[in-house]
């Protein structure tokens, strides 16, 4: 039998345990004698979610090493030992501590360390860095003796690290050497409009700032001096100003590093000595460092096969990434700075919703290099899934990041990918080997984690892997997981009955008790939602801002350049003669397109955000109030002109739709609500295809209920006849409540009653019989959201520090210049591309 050899991996970190589990669950793992240095006092732990240690995860909870995995292995670790040399010519490593280990193959597996800049003072008490579990220790005893923070960089890193000083409540300050922000991953646009999402965060950004040098405060602990003259006190400051390989040991032991820094490794990670590798960040292929985990991965992986004698290249990485703030949704994928020949940009930007996105695609229009998400990072999957996986992209590439006007999101279903398409880029895993493993009886993503380890680096891919999973459990005719998201293992009714029963008020309570992670766009919204519904308090109250989808931000409706409509009430669809003359000035005042909608109101048109809050305070005075036009709520009551003038009219239409408008108008719903009532059989309003209809006849009124128009339209079902107004009240008041409890996120009554076990004959039994002894609850729900209704227009307009966030430019008040309007049919209408080209050309010239 042949002698082990012995193989010593120099690094106990992300990428050094990672290979360590590949190599042991290999088919040479009984050809090695296995020993590894760790210089920390811990085994690996994740460093990709240490931020998380802020929010209660501990050391163990982070930890990378499965129990029993060093000794189940036979792998011996030197905990909170640095290996200091190697002696290439006699093949052994040598420690802090003094241990000497022969090797046959030796793996550099060092990592990086963050850099701090050589100023003056940078070594000061309270100066630190964001790497290791000690360093956040560290900081956090600091921060409760401080007010102010300071972070010495701009990057992602720099960035989570703000966020996390914000949570421990000091005053935050970004110092940003460059002018913009995130600037190795964003483009300009981007990049300026990530910094006003920070701002909004309330956390400061100082753009082309060198700091000289750092002495004594006189408010804080520190003074710290910028070149440009200026100069910022602060308690703490925390460099993340970015990182350098740990290349020391190689670098002493006259093992190639890069020129600027890193060991240089070829193809299959060897360095200049064949019988060392190097792995992870430490490494440099290509003159390329690479700063995320699943290039390191990739790296370990290749070794693993070098060693078991298999052809395999390390080929470079994919440096997509996304931020993990929560609220501020940042993403760039692949060629984001349009480096590449004959590349070509698609731009749409935002300015009052702050969204950016920006696609690069290859001069035919087929492919695409890269993507910048800002504000809006929901399309990171599809995106990340056409560029990884070469997919030719559709017709009009713009399609993919411009405002879907549906209330179905455009993507790239799990059925377009190819069994080939990588899902999981830290593991590398494909969707054919996540297939495979549902088939193989994986239901659950937990159990799919297991199997695959999909979505355990650095989750990003989570989402992606649940359509997945959902897919293909639903072609093979299983029960879909409801699971709300990855964050909360309940469905939206059990996360309404978790906010009702424990009065939970806000997002990050009922995520610190039911959720984990940070949460999602998913959630945040749905749960906006439902406690908008349960307390129906005021959508821009503090706290509640994060969690309101795009038009509730900003009490309007966003279109298609960027500006906003304005729909004020029209109770019934009636309005009077001085009604009509105040929003027809307004409208000429401001220069706003008016058309009249489906609904029977009138939609003001081309509104910028700042003229939101002048337009409804005229609004307002003129006796208007918001219409809800934004929100997933009641939105009109259609009537016709019923018995007070139509000769056919058996019973007042337009009285009653004013009323039940005037009842509903401030329920918050998963989906938005639309009534309409018939004063006789003939139906002019259209009442059957509505949410609520209503008919008139001989007898009462028939009430018809989960009907639709829209891209699937549905007849409403008639669900009781002839009621008197009390019984009718009742009845809806207990079908709207019952649905906004258990609907399911985004779902239209039409949907929740053809998903309804016992459809219309169980809704019946619930509302009329009152099968489940609710229906007292169910009325006194509805009637709190009457009894607390409020114009949020006028709230908005009453509130200073509300006001200020309906401005471009949250540090100015000046208007964007992108929105251009040409005139058609004597009104308004936003410009098309080649007119805003002409007008560019007009306005060089
Ligand atoms: C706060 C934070 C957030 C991050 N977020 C993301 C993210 O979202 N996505 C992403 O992909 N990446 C992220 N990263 C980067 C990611 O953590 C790294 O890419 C990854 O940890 C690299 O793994 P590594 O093993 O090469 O280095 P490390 O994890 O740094 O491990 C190297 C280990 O080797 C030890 N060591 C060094 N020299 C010696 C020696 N001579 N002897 C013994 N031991 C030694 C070090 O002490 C360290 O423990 C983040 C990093 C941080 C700090
Ligand atoms: S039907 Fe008209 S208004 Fe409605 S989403 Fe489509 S284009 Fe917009
Ligand atoms: S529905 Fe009947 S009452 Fe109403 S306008 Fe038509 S015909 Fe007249």
């Amino acid at each position: 039998m042949s002698k082990k050899q012995t193989l010593v991996v120099i690094g106990n970190g992300m990428v050094g345990h990672n290979f360590l589990e590949n190599l042991v669950a290999s088919d040479i793992k009984d050809d090695y004698d296995i020993v590894t240095f760790c210089e920390e006092q811990r085994a690996a732990y994740d460093r990709v979610h240490l931020t998380e240690f802020f929010s209660g995860k501990t050391a163990e909870d982070l930890s990378m090493v499965t129990e029993g995995f060093f000794e189940d292995n036979n792998i011996k670790i030197h905990l909170g030992d640095k290996a200091v040399a190697i002696d290439k010519a006699r093949k052994f490593v040598t420690s802090a501590k003094g241990v000497e280990i022969d090797y046959d193959k030796l793996i550099l597996a060092t990592g990086s360390y963050a850099f701090v800049p050589p100023v003056q003072g940078h070594d000061r008490e309270n100066c630190f860095v964001y790497r290791t579990i000690e360093d956040l220790e560290a900081l956090t005893a600091a921060a409760k003796n401080a007010k102010v923070g300071a972070v010495v960089g701009g990057g992602l890193l720099g960035l989570e690290a703000a966020k996390a000083l914000k949570d421990l409540n000091l005053k935050t300050n970004v110092i940003q050497f460059s002018p913009r922000l995130m600037s190795a991953q964003l483009d300009g646009g981007g990049a300026e409009m990530l910094a006003r999402k920070i701002e909004a965060l309330d956390i400061s950004v100082l753009p082309s700032k060198n700091t000289q040098k750092i002495v004594d405060g006189t408010e804080c602990k520190h003074k710290m001096m910028f070149a440009d003259g200026t100069n910022l006190e602060t308690d703490i400051i925390l460099f993340s100003a970015g990182i350098r390989p740990r290349d020391e040991i190689a670098r002493k032991s006259g093992i190639e590093v890069g020129a600027r820094g890193g060991v240089v490794i070829n193809d299959q990670c060897v360095t200049s000595d064949p019988d060392i590798y190097a792995i992870g960040e430490c490494a440099v292929w290509k003159g390329e460092t690479f700063g995320l985990v699943a290039p390191g991965y990739q790296m370990g992986r290749t070794v693993v096969a070098d060693l078991q004698g298999q052809a395999a290249s390390f080929t470079g990485a994919d440096m997509s990434t996304k931020l993990k703030l929560n609220g501020v949704d940042v993403a760039s994928i692949g060629d984001a700075h349009a480096k590449t020949t004959g590349s070509l940009v698609y731009t749409y930007q935002n300015g009052a919703d702050e969204i950016y996105k920006s696609l690069v695609v290859s001069a035919d229009k087929k492919k695409l290099l890269g993507a910048v998400l800002v504000g809006d990072a929901s399309g990171y999957g599809t995106l990340s899934q056409y560029y990884l996986n070469s997919i030719e992209l559709p017709e009009n590439p713009d399609s993919l990041i411009l405002p879907s006007r549906s209330d179905e999101s455009v993507g790239l279903g799990p059925d377009a990918l190819p069994d080939s398409a990588q899902i999981c880029s830290c593991f590398d895993v494909t969707k054919g080997q996540i297939c495979s493993a549902v088939e193989n009886g994986c239901h659950t993503i937990p159990a799919l984690k297991d199997a695959t380890k999909a979505a355990t680096g650095c989750g990003g891919c989570a989402a992606l892997l649940k359509s997945v999973l959902d897919c293909e459990l639903e072609k093979s005719g299983f029960e879909v997981n409801t699971d709300i998201c990855e964050h909360f293992a309940y469905t939206r009714q059990d996360l309404y009955n978790l906010i009702m029963v424990e009065k939970i008020k806000t997002f990050d309570d009922l995520l610190e008790q039911h959720g984990s992670g940070h949460g999602c766009e998913i959630c945040r919204q749905a749960i906006g939602s439902i406690l908008a519904s349960y307390w129906n308090e005021y959508v821009l109250a503090q706290g509640q801002l994060s969690v309101q989808d795009t038009n509730d931000t900003f009490l309007a409706n966003m279109q298609k350049d960027g500006t906003y409509s304005v729909v004020p009430r029209m109770t019934g669809g009636e309005v009077t003669p001085d009604g009509l003359i105040a929003i027809g000035q307004i409208a000429k005042k401001y220069k706003l397109y008016t058309k009249v909608t489906g609904g029977q109101r009138v939609d003001l048109f081309g509104a910028r955000v700042d003229q939101l809050p002048p337009i409804w305070k005229e609004l307002i005075d003129a006796g208007f109030e918001s219409g809800h036009a934004y929100g997933k709520s009641l939105r009109t009551v259609k009537s016709c002109v019923g018995s007070t003038w139509c000769r056919f009219g058996v019973d007042d239409s337009v009285g009653l739709a004013v009323e039940l408008e005037n009842r509903y108008k401030g329920l918050r719903a998963p989906h938005k609500i639309k009534f309409a009532v018939s004063g006789c059989t003939r139906e002019c309003a259209e009442a059957q295809g509505k949410d609520i209809g209503v008919i008139a006849t001989e007898g009462g009124w028939n009430l018809y209920v989960c009907g639709n128009g829209g891209m699937k339209p549905r007849h409403a079902d008639l669900f009781a006849t002839d009621l008197d107004k009390e019984t009718l009240i009742k009845y809806i008041d207990r079908v709207l409540i019952f649905y906004v409890r258990t609907a399911d996120r985004l779902q239209r009554t039409s949907v929740w009653m053809e998903n309804m076990e016992g459809g219309l004959d169980y809704l019946k039994s619930v509302v009329i019989d009152d099968k489940l002894d609710i229906c007292e609850s169910l009325e006194d729900h509805m009637q709190n959201v009457v009894d607390t209704y409020q114009c949020e227009w006028k709230t908005t307009i009453e509130d200073e520090e509300k006001l200020k966030r309906f401005r471009h430019f949250v540090n100015s008040d000046e208007t964007d210049e992108n929105v251009v309007f040409v005139e058609e049919r004597g009104q308004i209408r936003p410009a098309n591309e080649d007119e805003r080209r002409h007008f560019a050309l007009v306005e060089e010239a």
